[in-house]
């Protein structure tokens, strides 16, 4: 019964490392990363003789973002907002790994754990004088 849970266990620690591996792979890969969200916005210049007036504005691309709990704006020039969307994309698949490699890192702890306790009760029912529990020995004699 308990060499069927070490088994299950081993198996789980080993593909939980493949992913870990993959992450890793796919986030050493990215080159440029840029925190912030870009947006084009359209704004009224408040002229009375200009275009604007009744339409939704001139518009304006920028990115926004935050760094040290502080906000920045910055206006992009029209052709560079493909590249700005693509690295800040970067930036958020990068973050989704990061998460990624949070999580299966505590997941491998718990596995570890689980391992450990399962070979530390296997050990202990191989020597008698180890034995904690009476539901043990009734259990394996
Ligand atoms: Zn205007």
């Amino acid at each position: 019964m308990s060499s069927k849970k070490k088994k299950n266990f081993r198996k789980k620690i080993r593909g939980l490392e493949q992913r870990r591996q993959k992450v890793i792979k796919e986030l050493l890969n990215f080159e440029e990363l840029l925190r912030g969200s870009a947006a084009t916005v359209y704004t009224k210049c408040g002229r009375h003789n200009c275009w604007c007036k009744d339409g939704e504005g001139h518009p304006h691309t920028r990115i926004t973002w935050t760094e040290k709990s502080k906000g920045y704006t910055r206006k992009i020039p029209d052709e560079e907002l493909p590249w700005v969307k693509r690295v800040t994309d970067n930036y958020r698949r990068f973050q989704s790994l990061r998460r990624s490699l949070k999580n299966i890192e505590e997941e491998g702890r718990e596995l570890q754990k689980g391992l450990a306790d399962v070979l530390i009760t296997d050990t202990r029912k191989t020597k008698d004088y180890l034995w904690t529990k009476k539901e043990n020995r009734k259990y394996n004699e």
